[in-house]
């Protein structure tokens, strides 16, 4: 398996001109450089950028000030686009010259080109800034990594047995739905649906959910894709990894349960994907790349096809999740968001690459802008779980928050957000921004 480098721009010295980029827990210092999409309103269409402390670096104003210059062909072309799907399919030899250039126009010393003297053309600021899907999503797939989250739900349908017998054989995952991805920010309407009848022999009801839920997971984008019929080993799957992001697979788990069986979720989790919009690239996350998940004594190793030595040295990422929530009455009364829960990537039974290797095992082909989900990512302790439904028992062990409300699930006007960042010793810290919705009725 190829691995992305640690290289110059990863460097902790490195400084920005732009002051923000330094500002402390800042998600954005130059060692970062994730890509979105925005408009603002003096500009027609949408335009990628990169974020840079508080501001966007404009990448259709660096064209037309000719200071991406020497860039390969279809990285110019890549950047006037207005969603990241040319750019995804670049080789990634190309997109690491990009980021290569982007870290030189923003770096304080050194630079061989700046874009310091068209800060005023290339800079938007950030709250100027309305953010989009970051590509054209032409499939997405959600998986079922966290051994944990696999567990704890299991446990609840069957306690003596919550792990299936395939879990540690193959990555689970279904076929989601792209139509509905939306950005952060955008409301996330209650779905009305199916409910379970309440006592057997009862007929299901058509009623807005009372169980809705959040899943909080990393979003993965595709670089180049794969033909059909032609498999990505696992030792190039890693190689496939454009960047990520966050993700929120809204579910509502009365119409769940009584839809899921025998072929997995469909209207529970159609209704509404949320995802952060900067997407953080493989190549900034490089530092923070950690072993594959260490499987005790009697797991079976897996099989061939979803081993290689690389991966399970670097195939995971020390990646640190949080969710928080703020509810109507506590935005009314003052009160700031409560954090939910804490939980971390490296943490999950597979990697990314053994979920590209399995995705496209038996012929499938995948394409620049897919998106993968990494499932809830939960760990062993209750302060780590990723979702209501193992948060509070479903809805056994109500939450208490500030100001004297409780939640088994969410309630109209509850506001979730997540946040996630990277941070080792020796590096930047980098992170993700925010992926945010608020439910409504
Ligand atoms: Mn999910």
């Amino acid at each position: 398996m190829k691995t992305t480098p640690i290289d110059e721009t990863h460097g902790a010295a490195l400084r920005s001109w732009v002051e923000s980029a330094h500002a402390p827990g800042t998600d954005f210092p130059i060692q970062n450089l994730p890509f979105g999409v925005f408009r603002t309103s003096g500009t027609e269409s949408n335009r990628i950028g990169v974020a840079i402390g508080e501001f966007v670096l404009d990448l259709r104003a660096c064209l037309e000030r000719s200071l991406l210059t020497g860039m390969p062909t279809r990285i110019l072309a890549a950047c006037g686009e207005s969603t990241l799907n040319a750019l995804m399919a670049c080789p990634d030899i190309e997109r690491r010259a990009l980021r290569h250039r982007l870290s030189h126009l923003l770096r304080a010393e050194g630079a061989q080109v700046t874009a310091k003297p068209h800060a005023a053309e290339v800079l938007v600021p950030q709250r100027e800034a309305r953010m989009a899907l970051p590509a054209r999503i032409s499939d997405y797939t959600d998986f079922y990594a966290s051994i944990d989250h696999a567990t704890n739900v299991g446990s609840m349908m069957r306690p003596d047995n919550p792990l299936l017998p395939n879990y540690k054989w193959v990555p689970i995952g279904y076929h989601g739905r792209s139509s509905s991805i939306v950005v952060s920010g955008t409301p996330v309407r209650r779905p009305s649906g199916q409910i379970d009848p309440s006592a057997a022999g009862q007929p299901p009801h058509f009623e807005p959910s009372k169980l809705l839920d959040y899943e909080l997971e990393m979003g993965i984008f595709i670089a180049e894709g794969n033909e059909l019929g032609t498999p990505v080993p696992v030792t190039e799957a890693g190689a496939k990894i454009f960047g990520l992001c966050l993700l929120n697979d809204w579910s509502a788990r009365d119409i769940q349960k009584w839809e899921y069986q025998p072929l997995g979720p469909f209207l529970s989790k159609n209704f509404a994907t949320s995802i952060s919009p900067w997407v953080v690239t493989a190549e900034a996350l490089a530092p923070f790349r950690v072993a594959a998940f260490h499987r005790p004594e009697g797991d079976p190793a897996p099989l061939p096809h979803l081993k290689s030595a690389q991966d399970q040295a670097l195939g995971g990422f020390d990646l640190n999740l949080e969710v928080s929530l703020s509810t109507r009455a506590m935005r009314s009364h003052g009160h700031a968001p409560v954090r939910l829960s804490r939980s971390n990537v490296a943490s999950l039974y597979w990697t990314p690459a053994q979920m590209i290797a399995h995705h496209t095992s038996g012929g499938c082909n995948l394409n620049p802008g897919d998106l993968l989900g990494t499932g809830t990512v939960s760990g062993k302790t209750k302060e780590s779980r990723g979702c209501l439904l193992e948060l509070t028992m479903r809805g056994k062990d109500r939450l208490a928050l500030p100001g004297g409300e409780t939640r088994a699930f969410l309630e109209d006007g509850d506001e979730i957000t997540f946040t996630a960042s990277c941070e080792r010793e020796g590096f930047a810290r980098i992170g993700f921004g925010e992926c945010r919705g608020v439910v409504i009725g």
